[in-house]
């Protein structure tokens, strides 16, 4: 592609977890992951029960910047949502998000889905691509 931008430290290539063939961001908004109680907050930061119940108590909704779901295109599977997360160095690694991920992201992604139940139901479908 023209118009490369060296400063993008983010342009990095992704391959697609389904086929490996090459993917592309779409450029989609973020939807970052947020957690909402000191379990969630110790496993997925890494940090110990005292300091995860501090962060509950000051934020009851603390939303991780460094985790995400977000729009991949794929040549042989499509559309993909991915989720992508931001290592201390600054990489990125993307990995297929299993619903507890989609249920930690505000619930926009699928606008169709008025419930947790129904939710898992159209992520069912869309994933088996049945219609
Ligand atoms: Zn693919």
């Amino acid at each position: 592609m023209a118009n490369k931008r060296s400063r993008y430290k983010e342009d990095r290539h992704f391959y697609c977890p389904h086929c490996q063939a090459r993917i592309w961001r779409l450029g989609s908004s973020k939807h970052f992951l947020f957690y909402q109680n000191a379990v969630e907050l110790k496993k997925e930061l890494n940090i110990s029960t005292k300091k995860a119940k501090m962060i509950n108590t000051n934020y009851p909704v603390y939303v991780d910047r460094t985790a995400w779901i977000e729009q991949f295109f794929c040549p042989n599977d499509g559309q993909l949502w991915l989720l992508v997360t931001r290592k201390q160095d600054q990489k990125l690694s993307i990995h297929l998000p299993d619903r507890k991920d989609w249920n930690r992201t505000t619930k926009t992604i699928l606008p169709d889905r008025p419930n947790p139940s129904v939710s898992e139901y159209t992520y069912r479908m869309s994933r088996n691509k049945d219609r």
